[in-house]
């Protein structure tokens, strides 16, 4: 069954709730993560609390198109299963255009068993994804089996604000077993 993300108005940007953009929360002492194609920092994406952890999304806001943003594995992006319990906002670093850190606003992610008029849609929980070109699952970087659907991510009600993804749609899968998770988008 498909569980609708939708748009719960603006909320703090360490609100330990599923939201799009904000600053990210994880275990402390976590570091920025980088981009592994241009090694700048990543660009907080989203946090969404799932039953498996709480689920991170980071991509890469410095070369658009040029890092293979899409790619689940080309390092472009990341995707970050975290335990529920103990995060703390990641430490801003120094020096960093916020602008290439952070999404222009703040968005609650109310899941939902249907959409409500008037609330754009985020995205979706679970159930089976949504491709736009081809069944894309991706094998789990720790045991190699396909990896589990966690959620869809459209790129937001409001263009300035909004997610990058070539007008397309992000997927986020997760290995339970493994604590892995992998993100990709097609457009
Ligand atoms: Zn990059
Ligand atoms: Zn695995």
């Amino acid at each position: 069954m498909t569980t609708w993300l939708l748009d719960g108005g603006p909320v703090a940007a360490d609100a330990p709730v599923s939201r799009t953009g904000g600053v990210p929360l994880a275990p402390a002492g976590t570091v920025w993560p980088v981009c592994r194609a241009c090694a700048g920092p990543l660009r907080f994406l989203a946090q969404l609390v799932l039953d498996a952890g709480v689920l991170a999304l980071f991509m890469c806001a410095h070369r658009p198109g040029g890092c293979a943003q899409w790619s689940p594995s080309a390092g472009g992006n990341l995707a970050l299963l975290l335990p529920a319990g103990g995060l703390v906002p990641v430490p801003v670093p120094r020096g960093a255009d916020p602008e290439v850190l952070a999404l222009g606003a703040v968005r609650a992610a109310l899941a939902a068993p249907a959409v409500t008029a008037g609330r754009a849609v985020l995205g979706v929980l679970g159930g089976e994804p949504d491709w736009l070109q081809y069944d894309e699952t991706p094998g789990c970087p720790g045991c190699a089996r396909p990896m589990e659907f966690a959620a869809g991510l459209e790129e937001g009600p409001d263009p300035v604000t909004s997610m990058n993804f070539g007008s397309g749609r992000g997927y986020a899968h997760v290995c339970r077993g493994c604590g892995r998770a992998a993100f990709l988008w097609q457009c």
